[in-house]
């Protein structure tokens, strides 16, 4: 699997130097999806196309299955490089080549031919939902469909690990729908390991369980995004889930951040708290998400009634993650 060590990276402009990425390390679990975001220039693609063997860092190590990827010598690195699937929104197919032919490519290129260059290129189709396009040229495909197929053929050398650079960028819903199911699928079906760089927080939330965060070239946060929901401070959740802010109308005895995971919770367990406490429980801010199929509700909530303690100590008792807000002194006119 592939580890993260040290990694360190500048780059030379007119300006001077940029730290595009500065001592980062992180694990990529194997069959996993790290989603890694941050704001633009934070150095999302330099860590991509580091891990992905394209360039080298300054210092520090990428590792593949325990071997130290920079001491190999140009042709093993050209060959580990295949075992590595890359692909960006800059990825561009061969226009003279039709979608199968565009899929079959890396194949031809290794000399793999015949019934299993045939039976790889067909399976991949199947995944990307376009067996209906195969003899179809790029020029006659949309952009979704296009992305979807250089991801089917950084796929098609059966890598162990898919790195996909802003995938989604500069598609439209259904176009970015389309590509991610297909990562998805590639995980569930091929179980290759993903590495999603994104600005896109939705596509994080739909198939990443891991989120790193990078602010000028910097690991601000990393781990898995269920466990991270019980952090009050983690910033990744904070840019993934709805904000809980929001202005009390009127006084509160108690306000509180919850966190509610699964159907049941967030269907259910706010108001079954106030009926049984007898506690007034109104909703400041926040809202429902989800992370993968996984419904999520974060809100600020406010309670008023004897037993907004009992009710929160339930709360947390029945798995909800609750963390007590200051409530605002009780104004003087009211
Ligand atoms: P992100 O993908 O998060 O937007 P990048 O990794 O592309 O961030 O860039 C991180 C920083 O490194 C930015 O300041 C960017 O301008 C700089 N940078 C990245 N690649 C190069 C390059 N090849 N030459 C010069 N500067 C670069
Ligand atoms: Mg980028």
């Amino acid at each position: 699997m592939i580890t993260v060590e040290n990694l360190s990276k500048s780059f030379w402009n007119r300006n001077g130097t940029v730290v595009a990425l500065d001592d980062v390390s992180l694990d990529l679990t194997a069959g996993g999806a790290l989603g890694v975001v941050g704001p633009a220039g934070s150095g999302k693609s330099t860590l991509a196309r580091l891990v992905s063997l394209q360039e080298r860092p300054d210092t520090g190590v990428v590792r593949l299955d325990g071997l130290n990827t920079a001491t190999l010598d140009t042709r093993r690195l050209r060959a580990t490089r295949r075992q590595i699937g890359f692909v960006t929104k800059e990825t561009q197919l061969f226009k003279q080549r039709t979608a199968a032919g565009n899929i079959a490519l890396p194949l031809e290129q290794s000399g793999v031919d015949g019934p299993l260059r045939r039976a790889r290129v067909g399976r991949l189709l199947d995944l990307i939902g376009l067996t209906d396009k195969a003899a179809t040229y790029p020029d006659d495909l949309t952009e979704g469909q296009r992305r979807r197929v250089a991801v089917a053929r950084a796929l098609v050398g059966e890598p162990a690990v898919l790195l996909a650079d802003d995938p989604t960028a500069e598609l439209d819903t259904d176009g970015a729908a389309g590509v991610l199911a297909v990562l998805d699928r590639a995980r569930a079906e091929l179980g290759v390991t993903l590495l999603l760089a994104t600005q896109d927080t939705a596509a994080v939330r739909r198939i990443c369980d891991d989120v790193a965060l990078l602010e000028a070239g910097k690991l601000i946060e990393h781990g898995n995004l269920l466990s991270l929901l019980r952090d009050p401070r983690s910033q990744a959740i904070e840019a993934l889930l709805p904000s809980v802010e929001g202005a009390a109308s009127v006084h509160q005895d108690r306000v509180a951040d919850v966190v509610l995971v699964g159907f049941a919770a967030v269907g259910a367990l706010l108001p079954e708290a106030a009926s049984r406490f007898g506690v007034q429980v109104s909703i400041i801010g926040g809202g429902l998400s989800r992370l993968g199929e996984t419904p999520v509700a974060r809100f600020r909530i406010g309670l008023r009634g004897e037993r907004a303690d009992t009710t929160l100590g339930w709360l947390g008792e029945r798995g909800a993650i609750v963390h007590q807000q200051p409530a605002a002194p009780r104004s003087v006119a009211a």
